[in-house]
């Protein structure tokens, strides 16, 4: 397979260089790689390497890395408004490490730090010195090739180690048209169960993912098809076939479509709002004689913010974001019933809401003249007035806020179900 490294970037290339040139081995590693093979262009780029820490802290000095994480330790590297996660080489953790040591960063090798990763496609390493991917598992390639997920080592084992990873290979069926081979099929049947007794907060996290990603509508197809829904998301699992499902499931296919072709960014409110809507309007429709089916009435704010939290538990999304869901809905009467429209053009959810206006025009009513009423901004980025709603912004000094956000690549010390080790 072609692996086209021009378009690995340059300031990931630059940092791995550095790091190389400090004496320690490093690779870019993890979904990037597998999405350049694909010809796709990778969401974010993670590098392993042999230093500790401290070491790489210190090659790039405190003002652009940062050591985070307390059990499992790994670096976050600043660039402009991105964050890189650098973390140190590890291995699966040794029955004789025992609980004793508690110790959740036992450094190995990169061959190591292979193996103990989830699937041979998310095992591969590329190094920009010699321009090339190595492939520990021996099936990475292949398997990228042929689209199959295979999990690395005994399916059930690892599945039941970590039942997140259920999550994350449908993910990749449903983003990618990735197919499990037979044995990790297997093991994801039989272990669906194991998904309630993850980490809340991890599983929370992993939901506003899925949403905010421009395949929301393939991965729950995909959760669907597996079974897993009454597991994860109980309200999808039982309104699935309805008609307001099937609604939500063309309007998230439509968000998407537009994330990917670039005519709106993907807002993870404008995402929740658009996945709510079709619940929404069938609690408004009956108490309402408005031509497009809505209209305020006192307590239409509380509808809404019930709903939202009804579709989605029993997980639930920061305040913040629920709340900017919540007023681009509340615009939506007068959006489609063109009133107000001074107030409207104030109002700093007004780009989501006219997206979210725009997206059900298409659906319903095809009126040109709806979309013409609402005159669409020079360019589809934030409002001045938005204060966006879970774009990567960087904070110098992060508030303690308890342990609640696990970093991305912290599975180590996530380990919470089905492990007796714990
Ligand atoms: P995406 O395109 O969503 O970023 P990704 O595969 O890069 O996909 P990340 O969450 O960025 O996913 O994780 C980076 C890498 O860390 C993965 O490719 C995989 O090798 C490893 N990883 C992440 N989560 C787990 C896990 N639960 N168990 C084992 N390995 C994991
Ligand atoms: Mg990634």
């Amino acid at each position: 397979m072609y692996f086209d490294n021009t378009r690995v970037e340059r300031h990931i290339v630059d940092i791995i260089l550095r790091l190389k040139r400090a004496g320690f081995e490093t690779y870019l590693v993890g979904g990037a790689i597998r999405d350049i093979l694909m010809q796709r262009v990778p969401k974010d780029y993670d590098i392993s390497t042999e230093g500790t820490p401290e070491q790489i802290r210190d090659v790039f000095g405190r003002r652009s890395a940062r050591i985070i994480g307390k059990r499992f330790r790994l670096v976050h590297y600043y660039h402009g408004a991105d964050i890189i996660e650098i973390s140190t080489f590890r291995r699966a953790p040794l029955p004789s490490d025992g609980e004793v040591s508690g110790d959740e960063n036992a450094y190995g090798t990169a061959e190591e730090d292979a193996w103990r990763r989830d699937f041979t496609v998310n095992a591969l390493f590329y190094d920009p010195s010699s321009k090339r991917v190595v492939d520990f598992t021996g099936k990475g390639i292949e398997d990228t090739k042929d689209h199959v997920v295979r999990v690395i080592g005994d399916p059930m084992g690892r599945l039941e180690e970590d039942p997140v990873r259920i999550l994350r290979a449908l993910k990749l069926v449903g983003q990618y048209g990735f197919k499990p081979e037979p044995s990790t099929a297997a093991a994801i049947s039989a272990s669906l169960p194991l998904i309630t007794q993850c980490s809340h907060s991890r599983l929370s996290l992993e939901l506003e993912k899925i949403i905010r990603r421009p395949y929301s509508h393939s991965i729950f197809q995909a959760f669907h098809d597996f079974g897993l829904l009454p597991y994860y998301l109980p309200f999808f699992s039982e309104e699935w076939g309805t008609p307001e499902c099937v609604y939500m499931l063309e309007l998230l296919r439509e968000r998407n479509e537009r994330i990917l072709q670039g005519s709106y960014r993907d807002s993870v409110s404008l995402a929740i709002a658009t996945a709510c809507l079709p619940y929404i309007e069938r609690t408004l429709r009956q108490d309402s004689s408005e031509e497009r089916g809505w209209q305020y009435f006192r307590g239409i704010e509380k509808v809404i913010h019930k709903t939202i939290l009804k579709v989605f538990a029993p997980f639930h999304f920061p305040k913040r974001i629920v709340a900017s869901a919540v007023g681009m809905i509340m615009l939506q009467p007068s959006m489609l019933n063109m009133s107000r429209k001074s107030n409207n053009l104030r109002n700093k959810r007004y780009l989501h809401a006219r997206e979210l206006m725009t997206l059900q025009n298409k659906f319903k009513w095809n009126d040109p003249e709806l979309e013409a009423f609402w005159p669409p901004m020079a360019s589809p980025q934030r409002h001045p007035a938005d204060p966006g709603d879970g774009q990567r912004r960087i904070k110098r000094k992060p508030r303690r806020r308890g342990n609640d956000r696990p970093a991305k690549d912290s599975y180590g010390d996530m380990v919470q179900c089905g492990n007796p080790e714990g």
